[in-house]
């Protein structure tokens, strides 16, 4: 009888301890790096462009699971472009990923704050800035002019981005894609230059930035290197091919000299 009851203490102090490595992994998010992260977003917007989507869980099961929790793995901030959403380009299903969207992949205030919420609460080891090809609000920036009501302020966030490219590109022609790119790297910037709370993180190696840009025609997001945004405006802007290994993930990172 004495030996039962040791038994079920002992059976009841490995429950505790599951029970608390449990509840220990939920606090540490999605439970991956953030270069897995990042090979876990290119293999599924891979899926994506060959038209070989996963099967989705979006049962009623998997629903009454979500409302204990998420633990997205990526952040995605992107715009808010009808062509461009997140979820179907990296082909993910509920809960997989956080993501914030805003006319022009801009980062105010109020989508930073989400950022840092995801990252700080969520445990997201990635945060993905998207721009996107033909962006209306990056197009009416290049355009100029007064826009109406509210517009304004988003064109404004995205002129130091203009102004960089046509620095750089001469080329009329070429002059939206390169303000594009240069609005992408703009905004991973201002992610660790405007969030003390983001800096932190990346400093601390929890959680790392990356850029992309996505092609309409194609659907493929081209990953830009985060780390070229720097402010002399005298680095190759063009963006590159991505391979899928955890070490090339490594070269987007967003480090130290933005
Ligand atoms: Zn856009």
């Amino acid at each position: 009888m004495v030996r039962i009851k040791r038994l079920l203490a002992a059976i009841g102090i490995v429950a505790i301890v599951f029970a608390y490595s449990g509840l220990a992994f939920a606090s540490e998010g999605a439970g991956i790096s953030p270069d897995e992260a990042l090979t876990k977003l290119v293999d599924g917007n891979k899926r994506f462009i060959e038209g070989k989507q996963a099967q989705k869980d979006l049962s009623d099961n998997k629903r009454t699971e979500l409302t204990k929790g998420q633990q997205p793995f990526a952040v995605v901030l992107s715009c808010s472009d009808s062509r461009v959403p997140p979820e179907h380009i990296f082909d993910v299903g509920l809960g997989e990923i956080f993501v914030v969207r805003v006319a022009g992949t801009v980062a105010d205030p109020i989508e930073l704050g989400s950022v840092e919420y995801a990252i700080e609460h969520l445990g997201s080891p990635l945060i993905l800035v998207l721009g996107h090809q033909s962006c209306g609000a990056v197009k009416a920036t290049v355009a100029g002019g007064k826009p109406e009501g509210n517009i304004g302020a988003i064109l404004k966030k995205i002129a130091p981005a203009v102004k960089k490219a046509k620095i750089k590109v001469k080329d009329k022609d070429k002059l939206l894609d390169a303000a594009i790119l240069e609005n992408t790297k703009g905004t991973a910037s201002a992610l660790t230059e405007k969030s003390s709370i983001i800096k932190h993180h990346v400093e601390t190696k929890k959680v790392k930035i990356a850029a992309g840009v996505y092609n309409l025609a194609t659907g493929k997001v081209e990953l830009v290197d985060a780390t070229l945004a720097s402010k002399d405006g005298s680095e190759n802007a063009a963006p590159h091919e991505h391979t899928h290994t955890h070490a090339d993930a490594g070269q987007y990172n967003h480090q130290e000299g933005i």
